[in-house]
């Protein structure tokens, strides 16, 4: 992509509405903009890098053996009523009528939904285990939006349902998204730890939360530190491998870890005090075993092997990814801008040539843009005639991995200087040996 060309609206100052500062770098490198409380658009630079977390998210859902549909932002108000959670969920439910003046809603999560499809076209346990998931927007009316897209009303969330014919079966569905979500926090840059949680208006009583530690997240959270050291599932993880989920989910959960809604103080003072972490955190997932809650009012049964009809055994299980771009940058930036993990990074690296309209820079320029993207790297190239300072400026503010930086004095020898943007180093090279590097 070359920048002359682009949508990248960077702002100079910095925006007064944001507390935050990955608020305040997301609206400032230009990724989005408010169009009303609490709901964003995604321009350009933002919406590559959500792209990109919804890949991985995609990855390691499709690993773990679940499913991808998509189902609709609008539900009628029907299948709510019949789970009884029409009237429960409150003011967070946005409610509309049709112009048959029929109740409709913008889900806020999807349980009845899928139900509803399971149960219209699975009858034996033969089809079981079953786990079915999208990517989709959610509208909850928040008392409280803020931080950007860190709370929204409209938000994006990864949501995934599944049905198992027992308990036992069920918690094997649960462990699978709970080693998927390890893998995928862990590939986004971030280290996101398991907590017992609270069900809220899911429902359920077995539940965790994914927090990032942050200073600035909502939840207030403790846990002991050894989670810092723990290992992540390997990619050759086998999800069908009931003992080897089980093992993985003891070690992860052998440690104190709760929010404040499950904190269990005379546990937690238990712990010698130099190991345990007292701190705030930011909810990025949270997952849910809830058994028959909504198959028992819903209908949803499938004939086991015994000849009899069964309730299936549900969970559910939520990632946020806009939120989740937010909290990698609350994680990972300096006084200079966004510091994107290679993962997720907007574009993998930036050509700046310093000198656009000189004969050598534009050449060498072009080469390693040009070279550089047929190796497949996504590559932005700063071929405007802003000052020096200023392309430096915004490439440290867009956060992107590596930048090559073309000037005259160094084409004239063959060279550029290649900068990596995390830890500031900067080397001279020749012009091919920076495509060997990168490519
Ligand atoms: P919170 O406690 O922050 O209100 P929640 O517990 O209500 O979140 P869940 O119902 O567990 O949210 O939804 C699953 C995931 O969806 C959350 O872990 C979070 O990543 C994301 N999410 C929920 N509400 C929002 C929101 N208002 N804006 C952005 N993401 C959200
Ligand atoms: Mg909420
Ligand atoms: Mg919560
Ligand atoms: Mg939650």
């Amino acid at each position: 992509m070359r920048l002359s060309r682009y949508f990248m609206p960077i702002l100079k100052e910095n925006p007064k509405e944001a507390e935050i500062v990955s608020h305040r770098l997301m609206l400032r490198a230009g990724m989005i903009r408010q169009q009303s409380a609490g709901i964003y658009s995604w321009l350009p630079l933002g919406k590559r890098v959500l792209d990109k977390v919804n890949a991985i998210i995609r990855e390691e859902q499709n690993r773990s053996g679940a499913i991808e549909l998509l189902m609709p932002t609008l539900q009628s108000a029907e299948l709510w009523q019949e789970s009884g959670r029409y009237d429960d969920y409150g003011k967070e439910m946005l409610r509309i009528k049709d112009r048959q003046e029929r109740p409709m809603l913008y889900g806020p999560t999807n349980e009845e939904m899928i139900t509803d499809i399971f149960r219209s076209s699975v009858k034996s346990y033969k089809d079981l285990p079953l786990n079915l998931y999208h990517i989709q927007l959610k509208f909850r009316d928040e008392i409280r939006p803020r931080f950007g897209t860190m709370r929204s009303r409209e938000f994006l969330m990864k949501d995934a349902y599944s049905f198992d014919l027992t308990r036992e079966a069920a918690l094997h569905a649960y462990n699978k998204m709970f080693v998927a979500y390890l893998r995928t926090f862990d590939r986004l840059g971030m280290r996101a730890i398991p907590m017992r949680a609270d069900t809220g208006p899911i429902g359920g009583n077995h539940s965790h939360e994914f927090i990032i530690l942050a200073d600035t997240g909502e939840s207030e959270v403790f846990c002991h530190k050894d989670f810092v050291d723990f290992d992540i599932p390997g990619i050759d993880t086998d999800f069908d491998d009931v003992a080897a989920l089980q093992g993985i989910f003891e070690k992860w959960t052998s440690r104190y870890a709760a929010t404040s809604e499950m904190h269990d103080a005379a546990a937690f003072d238990a712990i010698a005090e130099g190991e345990r972490v007292c701190a705030r955190g930011i909810e990025v997932g949270h997952i849910f075993y809830f058994g028959t809650k909504y198959s028992e009012p819903m209908g949803a049964k499938v004939l086991g092997p015994d000849g009899k009809e069964h309730l299936v055994h549900m969970g559910s299980y939520g990632i946020g990814p806009t939120r989740l771009v937010p909290a990698i940058i609350e994680a990972s930036h300096d006084e200079n801008g966004i510091i994107w993990p290679q993962s997720v990074a907007p574009f993998d690296a930036v050509v700046i040539n310093m000198k656009a309209g000189d004969a050598g820079c534009d050449a060498a320029s072009t080469k390693i843009y040009g070279e550089l993207g047929t190796a497949g790297l996504d590559m932005l190239y700063d071929d405007t005639d802003d000052r020096a300072g200023a392309k430096f400026a915004t490439a440290d503010l867009i956060g992107v991995p590596w930048q090559v930086i073309v000037g005259p004095r160094g084409v004239a020898a063959g060279e550029v200087e290649l900068k990596n943007r995390r830890t500031g180093e900067r080397e001279t090279l020749p012009i091919d040996a920076v495509i060997a590097k990168l490519g």
